[in-house]
């Protein structure tokens, strides 16, 4: 299944979808005469229902010809999880290419980590798949991109093993882990610097974990303005996705809604001679096989 957040030019508040080829259909409208109690109204409440609900869910607009629906063009979809209930957590150089490109950079010796690198961004920072980005140039002069992976928590997880981790997945979508590398680095932990308004989009969609398959055979890429600048496969992750739930699930429970950004490939603006940040009107279009592609503006404004 492939899950929408969306609302219509009439109506702002968010509603849950489905995508089917062109077209959102509501969930609700299509399901709730069928639904035992209450229907799940956004995705963390069918999330939290669990895989018997996700299954019930599934056959009924499996069967359910579309009560209400929309062509994707005429509505707008906002991050599948507009407002996490907590920080987002993110793996940091979890890409060999990318770790070397950012040592180059910042002058520091290329070691793969024995351990994934956490940090997170704040709730804050979510931002639509078709959104602008804003950029408040007396705040950075350094905005960055990082195409990734993101990963949907489904289930309560402590103390998983890699074996039998994945399960744990409800799905998988885009994340750009818009970086501020001057205050990254300036105030040395990374939070500040990742945790700027709007400087985390996501989306345009959720693909349910059975319909994705494999998270380590994935492409994924990024373009400013048209110009590739991220081109990989997500193999080539120094963590792959079930080694990563194993990790942060030692000790600290994951719950249901919560969302993982699995770490960005080379090619971002700091590993570039010279530099290159983003900078007003730039385009950012970022690409997971299997997923779709978000599409964000660079949109600077003065406090
Ligand atoms: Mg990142």
């Amino acid at each position: 299944m492939k899950y929408v957040t969306y609302s219509l030019p009439t109506d702002p508040s968010a509603r849950l979808g489905i995508v089917r080829g062109e077209t959102v259909v509501d969930v609700k409208k299509a399901v709730s005469a069928k639904w035992p109690g209450s229907c799940p109204g956004s995705l963390v409440d069918l999330i939290e229902s669990g895989p018997n609900a996700w299954q019930r869910m599934a056959g009924l607009l499996d069967r359910e010809p579309s009560s209400e629906s929309h062509s994707v063009a005429d509505v707008r979809l906002h991050a599948p999880i507009p407002r996490p209930r907590k920080n987002i957590f993110c793996l940091g150089q979890n890409y060999a290419s990318h770790l070397q490109e950012a040592s180059r950079a910042r002058d520091r010796p290329f070691k793969i980590p024995e351990v994934p690198v956490f940090f997170t961004k704040a709730p804050t920072t979510v931002n639509g798949p078709y959104d602008d980005v804003p950029l408040d140039p007396d705040v950075t002069g350094q905005l960055d991109y990082e195409a990734e992976l993101g990963v949907i928590i489904g289930m309560k997880a402590k103390n998983v093993v890699r074996a039998r981790a994945l399960p744990y997945v409800f799905g998988y979508t885009i994340i750009n882990d818009v970086s501020a590398r001057d205050l990254q680095l300036k105030h040395v932990q990374w939070f500040k610097g990742k945790s700027l308004d709007g400087s985390c989009p996501m989306g345009p969609l959720v693909v349910t974990a059975d319909e994705f398959g494999d998270p380590q055979k994935k492409r994924i890429s990024l373009r400013v303005n048209g110009a590739v600048k991220q081109d990989a496969t997500t193999g080539d992750m120094i963590f792959p996705v079930d080694v990563i739930l194993e990790f942060l699930s030692r000790g600290l429970t994951l719950e249901p809604g919560d969302i993982i950004a699995t770490g960005t490939p080379a090619g971002v603006g700091l590993g570039r001679t010279p530099p290159e940040y983003l900078n007003d009107g730039d385009l950012v279009e970022t690409e997971i096989e299997g997923i779709g592609t978000m599409r964000n503006r660079i949109v600077a404004f003065l406090t």
